[in-house]
Formats: structure tokens, C-alpha cells, sequence
């Protein structure tokens, strides 16, 4: 961290294993507990630069998004240095909307469980005058709201902001873009001088430049300075969906997508317990680490996912630092990062040892302007991913019925209970299928082998001001084609054949990096690719060089020659989209499954 003489502090893009905790940046006790108990592991950037100097009683400009821990960042100082006796207003945070304002004053709430004497109350518009006159009776030593709402308060008299010790003005530049700027300049002109004022905003227009010239005494300036570079072998993808779809969401990309090893990033130690444990009910082998873990704790579970004993990792970013995996084949970030900065230091466990990676963000509704940050800080664009639909799901649960069959064919004693079966055909005078039908229900749940569609109603996705309209997974309903960074599918484009498929433990990151690599592609030359159990689909251009096919054909992917050939599917029918099909080129009957998409 640097200071400059102009009381600006930046923050580096070394984010390195010795951060400052929580303790370190002189928060009471009361807030610590609060913060143990929220399950934070250790300050987010902005939380680490900003904590300080408001403790200190400084102004502060942060420029921050939401998603970065600004909440906390604010939050933490007023809480310590407010005067809670008495019942009027020692801090007013203004935020833009509603939702905001609610958020925010839950967030206060949350970090002042140990603080019982403290009130919290949010005004906002649209909701009934009478609750918030008896709130701010009863009394509030912290208000939040929207400045409409705050300004017809205190033109009825029924707001006393003369005991103001704190303002806060979150996502400053949004209130001005509602037109509350003149309610804001009347706040910040009919407080006390006395008090202290931080300003968050995710830009710096002219407008917040000059309030901030005006009304704040020689604020202490944060920016978060973002570590830009991310790997070019690592496919990142980002899909849409709410706060209550993502295990939802998690669970069919699991389903669906051809992976090795996953490390899966979310923000408390709680969660990464949590998680782990939900994954594990559903089957998975997945396992927590976080900074409560104790070394040796943590150096075991690397190891089983090294070696293969685990798949699944739950992790924070602290105790992911420095891991070094080459069987990670996937990044998910469950929850957004803060920071761009953790968002590459994040996908970096993937990718390892000049393997192709992918990774995978969720982003809630709230969040879109930390994807839109991280996109163009990385400046790379994510490209959009339509979750799994329920049928997504089930043409895969049908295609690993077939493979386990297809494998247990091939298994040393089935010579045993071959006779065991027709032992008891004989016996019973059963049909073979029946019988090979109740050996099945006792390996799967029949009535849960299908996922089932989703019953709640579909919400609309919702839009956040001036932006496109993008699709968010709410729920099942028919899939659009997302913007996709793909050349257009069919577009002087081939299906090629290659022989790996599921069978070898291929993802498709391996598939893209093997081929750009021996065939001198670029990842925009790459359309669809579908892993089938034993043999992979892919869409290059159709016109190769006999070069490029030359040299693929002798490429190898999991130690196996790929033997890549033009496909020779059915005429008239894509072979990507076919569904289920028996394909008898080894003489057995074997079936396809729809592709995850890409
Ligand atoms: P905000 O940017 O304030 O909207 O915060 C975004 C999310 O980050 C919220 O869900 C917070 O609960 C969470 N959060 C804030 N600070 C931390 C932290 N230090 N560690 C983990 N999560 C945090």
C-alpha cells in the first residue's frame, strides 16, 4: 500500500499471503465478534484501505463497486466511533434505491449483533410514513436512506439530523444519475460540520469530483488498483442467476460438465462448510478448506485431490493462495470475488503446467457492474453460459446409465453372476430385462433418476437501469443463444471427430488447448464441442490445411492419440443436436449424450 502526498492511497495488485486481518486494522471487539461471527476470513482490499483512516476520523473518497466489501468498509468505523445513547440520527448512509438502502441497513444490523443497544432503521420511499415515524420515534442511532425520502423527513421535522456524527453517500455517482443531486448537496450542507463524510462511488464524474472538492474535508482518496493479466489458456464463462439458484445452478453444471478436479470459491468459512457438505449429500467428493483449517488438515485434503481421492474443493481466497493443482480443470466463483484482482488470482488454479483451464463465474442480478469491472479491467469479455435445462440433465444421467453398463460389460467376475442370473431366471421365470431392471433400482433411486422440472413459477429477470437485457436463471424455460465469443456455429465450420472422449477424462479446456496448440489455432477458430463417452465432437474451420490435419492427427490429449477425422453423421442432421442414437461402430450399442454447452 502507498500513500501520496495528496492523502491518496492506491492498492497494490500483490495481494499476497500476508494481508492484514480484521484486528490489525483496529476494530473494537464488539465489531470483531460481529465480523467472526458473519464469518469473514480477513479484509477485502477496499476494507483494509479504507477502515483505517475512518477510524481515524478522516473524510474518504473510495471508488469502489458493489460486490467489493464497501458495505463493511463503512459500516465497521461508523459502528465503533458512534455515540449510542440517545435516539437521534449519529449516522445517515444514503443509498440510491430501496433495495440498497435495505441491503445496507441489514448489512449494520449483521455487524452490530454485539452492540444491543443499537438501532438501525431505513427510510425509503414507497413504504407506509406511519412505520417509519414510529421507527425514528422509538429512536436510531443509524439511519439509511434514499435522499427523497430522507428530504421529505426532515421538511416534516420528523427527522433531526443536528446529532450527526457520520454521512455516508454509497454509489454516490447512481444518486446522481436519479437526480438527487441537489438532495444530496442539501444534506451534506445542512448536517453539523462537525461530521465525518465518506463518499463511495463506482465512478468519478465531474460532478462527484466536485462534491467531494466541496463538502469533504482533504479526504483520504482509495482506489483499489486491479492486477490485470489473466491467462490465456483458461476459458472463462460467466452465467446469470439469483442468490437462491445457485446450488441449483452449481449442481447441473456438475451434472453436465466433463470435469477432473474443481476448486469452487465463496466468500466465509461458513460457506465453504456448508457447500461442502450439501455437495457431499448429493454424491459428490468434495471437502472445505478455509483459514480456520490447520495446516496439516489443509495439506491432506491437497493431497487426496491431488491423488485423485477428492474432486471437489470449497475454498476461500485466503486459503487458496498459492495452491498448485494440475488436475484443476475447472474454476467456479460461486460467489463474485471483491475485487478483479481476486477474480484472476482465482482462476489461476486452473491452467497449471501449461494446461487449459476453465472457469466459471456466477453473478447475481446486484452484481453485474463487478462482472462488467472485471471484464474490462482483464479485457477479455466472459462469455455468456445457458445453465444445463432439466433435459440437459437427464439425456446425461441416461448417457452414464449406459456407461456404467457399457464398463461393468467389460468386468472381470461377470462370469459369476452371470450364472447367479440364470440361476434365477430358471428358478423364477422372470424376463432377463426385469431382472437386469431390479438390479438397477438397487443401484439408482427410480423415482429420483430423472431430475424433475422446475415447479416454481419463472420470475422475470431483473434488469438494473439502462442495461440490455440479459437473461438470468431463474428457472427452467426455454434457452436462448447467449452472445457467445464462438464464431457463429456452421459458418465455413466442420465437425471433427477425436478419439478421447469421457472415457478419458477429458475437458474440454484440454480439447481447445491441445488442438490451438498443435494446430496452430486461435480459441476464436473453436465452435461447439461435445464429449461423448468415448470419442469428442468439435467444430473447427472446414478448411484446414493438410498441415494442420496432419499434425492433429498425431496429437495426443490424456496420452491418447487423437486421430482427429472429419465426422460422418447422419446426412441432413447436425450431429452436434442428435439426440440419443445408437452408434454401432464397435458393436455395441452405446448412447449419446447432449453435449454440455460450451
Ligand atoms: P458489498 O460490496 O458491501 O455489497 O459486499 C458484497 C458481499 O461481500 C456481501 O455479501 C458481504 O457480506 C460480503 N463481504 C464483505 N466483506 C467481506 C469479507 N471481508 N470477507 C468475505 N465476504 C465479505
Amino acid at each position: 500500500m502507498s500513500t501520496s502526498p495528496a492523502d491518496s492511497v492506491s492498492i497494490d495488485d500483490e495481494k499476497d499471503a500476508t494481508g492484514p486481518s480484521f484486528a490489525d486494522l483496529g476494530i473494537d471487539d464488539r465489531v470483531l465478534r460481529a465480523i467472526a461471527d458473519v464469518g469473514y476470513e480477513s479484509p477485502s482490499p477496499i476494507q483494509a484501505a479504507t477502515i483505517p483512516p475512518l477510524i481515524a476520523g478522516s473524510d474518504v473518497v473510495g471508488l469502489a463497486q458493489t460486490g467489493t466489501g464497501k458495505t463493511a468498509a463503512f459500516a465497521i468505523p461508523v459502528l465503533m466511533g458512534l455515540e449510542v445513547s440517545g435516539k437521534s440520527p449519529r449516522a445517515l448512509v444514503l443509498a440510491p434505491t430501496r433495495e440498497l438502502a435495505i441491503q445496507v441497513a441489514e448489512a449494520f444490523e449483521r455487524y452490530s449483533t454485539h452492540m444491543p443497544e443499537l438501532h438501525v432503521l431505513p427510510i425509503y420511499g414507497g413504504q407506509n410514513y406511519a412505520v417509519q415515524l414510529s421507527g425514528l420515534r422509538r429512536g436510531a442511532q443509524v439511519v439509511v436512506g434514499t435522499p427523497g425520502r430522507v428530504i421529505d423527513h426532515l421538511e416534516r421535522g420528523t427527522l433531526d439530523l443536528t446529532q450527526l456524527q457520520y454521512l455516508v453517500l454509497d454509489e454516490a455517482d447512481e444518486m446522481l444519475k436519479m437526480g438527487f443531486q441537489d438532495d444530496v448537496e442539501r444534506i451534506l450542507r445542512d448536517t453539523p460540520d462537525t461530521k465525518q463524510v465518506a463518499l463511495f462511488s463506482a465512478t468519478m464524474p465531474s460532478a462527484i469530483r466536485k462534491i467531494s472538492k466541496q463538502y469533504l474535508k482533504n479526504p483520504v482518496e482509495i482506489t483499489v488498483k486491479t492486477k490485470t493479466s489473466t491467462n490465456i489458456n483458461i476459458t472463462q464463462r460467466y452465467v446469470q442467476v439469483s442468490y437462491q439458484r445457485k446450488l441449483d445452478a452449481l449442481t447441473r453444471i456438475l451434472e453436465v460438465e466433463s470435469f477432473e478436479a474443481i476448486i469452487i470459491f465463496v466468500r466465509t468459512k461458513q460457506a465453504t462448510e456448508e457447500l461442502a457438505e450439501k455437495l457431499r449429500a448429493r454424491g459428490y467428493s468434495a471437502a472445505a478448506i478455509n483459514g480456520d483449517i490447520v495446516q496439516a488438515q489443509r495439506e491432506r485434503t491437497i493431497g487426496q485431490l491431488k491423488s485423485g481421492a477428492l474432486d471437489i474443493l470449497v475454498a476461500t481466497d485466503v486459503a487458496a493462495r498459492g495452491l498448485d493443482v494440475e488436475r484443476i480443470s475447472h474454476v467456479v466463483n460461486y460467489d463474485i470475488p471483491h475485487d478483479t484482482e481476486s477474480y484472476v488470482h482465482r482462476i489461476g488454479r486452473t491452467g497449471r503446467a501449461g494446461r487449459s483451464g476453465e472457469a466459471l463465474l456466477f453473478v447475481a442480478p446486484r452484481e453485474r457492474r463487478l462482472l462488467d469491472a472485471i471484464e474490462r479491467a482483464t479485457r477479455q469479455p466472459l462469455t455468456e453460459m445457458q445453465l444445463p435445462s432439466v433435459d440437459d440433465v437427464n439425456a446425461q444421467r441416461v448417457a452414464k446409465f449406459g456407461d456404467n453398463i457399457t464398463e461393468n460389460l467389460s468386468a472381470a467376475n461377470l462370469g459369476l453372476f452371470r450364472k447367479l442370473i440364470e440361476d434365477y431366471e430358471r428358478e423364477h421365470n422372470i424376463p432377463l430385462v426385469d431382472i437386469a431392471a431390479a438390479l438397477a433400482i438397487g443401484s439408482y433411486d427410480g423415482d429420483k433418476f430423472f431430475m424433475e422440472p422446475d415447479p416454481e413459477p419463472v420470475e422475470r429477470p431483473r434488469r438494473e437501469k439502462g442495461e440490455r437485457g440479459r437473461n438470468t436463471f431463474e428457472g427452467d424455460r426455454p434457452r436462448r443463444e447467449g452472445p457467445s465469443t464462438h464464431r457463429a456455429t456452421g459458418e465455413n465450420m466442420a465437425t471433427y471427430r477425436i478419439a478421447v472422449g469421457k472415457r478419458h477424462k477429458v475437458a474440454p479446456g484440454a480439447i481447445v488447448g491441445a488442438i490451438a496448440n498443435e494446430g496452430g489455432l486461435r480459441r476464436s477458430d473453436f465452435g461447439h464441442i461435445s464429449i461423448r463417452p468415448d470419442h469428442s465432437l468439435v467444430e473447427l474451420p472446414a478448411d484446414l490445411s493438410s498441415e494442420t490435419l496432419d499434425a492433429l492427427r498425431r496429437t495426443r490429449i490424456s496420452g491418447q492419440l487423437i486421430q482427429l477425422q472429419l465426422d460422418s453423421g447422419p446426412p441432413g442432421m447436425r450431429p452436434m443436436n442428435r439426440g440419443p442414437r445408437r452408434d454401432t461402430r464397435d458393436g455395441k450399442p452405446r448412447y449419446e449424450r447432449r453435449q454440455p454447452r460450451a
